[in-house]
């Protein structure tokens, strides 16, 4: 039986529960999200010598952070070329270069705050579903080393094997500076180390709205951060709750919304299968607009997510669309077990770029669209200098945000969106 749990919540470290805690009445800095945009700015703030409070809803990384699929990628979600289209050769580089130094930047906490969360430098595969795709690694590879001094690996279609054991593929890009980690450690860890620094975390504390006061406190006071546990006087605040920022600032109401994204894992594999089917253990992602994610956990399981699951489909259904998704591209697991299934809400904005800035004086971070593993740990970290006062670089600073179609809790036009992808998919 499968079950209906996340598989990295078991293995990752249990912290005593942060609830009901004395919450104060003024602090420095109101960080609002305990997932990696939250605990990595919460840890840079501390470590700056500001007074932070971390406020979050749940329990620390209980939404995408502890659930997603590990993925350490060292790279933007459009390509260099896309994003040169959308925002010119200057800035898209700066947007890249970004990206690498986001990798880095999750390899330097983990090193410094010494945090166990299996990070391995193993590298990611983007991998072609269609022959024209190669051909675009083969642009992509070009100016990435021509804008961004970066260097892929190609691999052709008859190299694929010495990667993947599988004969779906067109070719290969490898990109070595991606990196794969266990999420739930990770973020866990974070807010760990974020507390030794001195930030004050609890846990099941909502947040309600923030409230701009007309002229700041002679403390230098800007605003009042209501909960559902009383309120906080605050001089700076920083909005870290990703696919829930619309509901706090509601500027952000129509420009970020949430779309499900549904994982299976398998039990172990024997040492002999897991290396032939993942020989280096590389992160995996194919190259269709409804893309496939996986690779082999450090228990030895094919993680698998993605695909076409739908938001409001039955768990069967979606478990269902998963296998069959897995088992077309290695035929071998097709009659593995599966151990886990589980879903995640991740955030996503009309343009499928990530925004993170200031809006009416409060710093957000938002939409990383599946790249937050990395981005969302270095914009944390941005944003904490920039409140500091320190040097800081955030090449996404308050780009426009298309607005998107009104909806009510779930965005209901994410289904059909991804449908038409389906149908793009099957076209090109
Ligand atoms: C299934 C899945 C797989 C993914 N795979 C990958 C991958 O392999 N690689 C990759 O890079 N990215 C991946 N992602 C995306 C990545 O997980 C996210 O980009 C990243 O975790 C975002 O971190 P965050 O801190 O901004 O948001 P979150 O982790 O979502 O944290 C936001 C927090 O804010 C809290 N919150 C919300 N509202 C309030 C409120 N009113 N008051 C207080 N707290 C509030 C929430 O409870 C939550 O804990 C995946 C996402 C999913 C869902």
């Amino acid at each position: 039986m499968t079950q209906h749990t996340c598989l990295w919540w078991e293995a990752a470290q249990k912290t005593a529960p942060r609830l009901n805690k004395f919450l104060p009445s003024k602090t420095d800095v109101v960080v609002v999200g305990g997932g990696y945009t939250g605990t990595s700015a919460a840890l840079q703030l501390a470590k700056g010598g500001a007074y932070v409070t971390l406020l979050e809803a749940k329990s620390i990384g209980f939404e995408a952070s502890s659930r997603n699929g590990g993925q350490a990628l060292s790279c933007l979600h459009h390509t260099l070329a896309e994003t040169v289209k959308q925002h010119g050769r200057e800035l898209a580089a700066e947007m890249f270069r970004a990206a690498v130094r986001a990798a880095d930047t999750v390899e330097r906490i983990i090193t410094e705050e010494d945090l166990e969360c299996d990070f391995v430098r193993c590298g990611s595969i983007e991998a072609a579903s269609k022959a024209n795709h190669f051909e675009r690694f083969k642009r992509e590879q070009e100016s990435l080393h021509e804008s961004a001094n970066f260097e892929v690996i190609l691999l052709p279609r008859g190299e694929v094997r010495s990667e993947l054991g599988t004969n779906a593929y067109h070719g290969l890009m490898i990109n070595p500076r991606s990196g794969s980690l266990q999420p739930a450690k990770f973020v866990r860890g974070m807010a760990m180390a974020a507390e030794r620094a001195g930030a004050d975390i609890h846990e099941g504390t909502r947040v309600f709205s923030i409230q701009r006061l007309s002229s700041p406190a002679y403390d230098g006071t800007r605003f009042l951060v209501r909960t559902e546990r009383g309120d906080i006087a605050a001089k700076e605040v920083m909005i870290a709750a990703n696919a829930w920022t619309g509901r706090i600032l509601p500027q952000f109401r129509r420009r970020v919304f949430p779309a499900e994204s549904y994982v299976i894992a398998t039990e172990p594999l024997s040492d002999e299968l897991a290396s032939r089917l993942i020989p280096n253990k590389r992160v995996v992602y194919d190259t269709r607009r409804t893309l496939a994610y996986y690779r082999i956990s450090p228990d030895q399981r094919m993680v698998w997510g993605g695909e076409i699951a739908m938001a409001g489909a039955s768990p069967k259904t979606n478990i269902n669309i998963l296998r069959r998704g897995m088992t077309r591209i290695f035929p071998e697991l097709a009659n593995t077990k599966l151990d886990y299934h589980w879903e995640g809400t991740l955030a996503l904005t009309m343009d499928e770029n990530t925004h993170a800035g200031q809006s009416d004086g409060i710093w957000y971070s938002m939409a990383y669209v599946g790249h937050g593993v990395t981005l969302a740990t270095y914009l944390g970290q941005q944003l904490a200098n920039a409140i500091l006062g320190k040097p800081n670089n955030n090449p996404f600073a308050n780009l426009k945000i298309p607005t998107a179609p009104p909806y009510e809790g779930k965005a209901w036009f994410v289904n059909i969106g991804k449908v038409w992808y389906r149908f793009l998919d099957m076209l090109s």
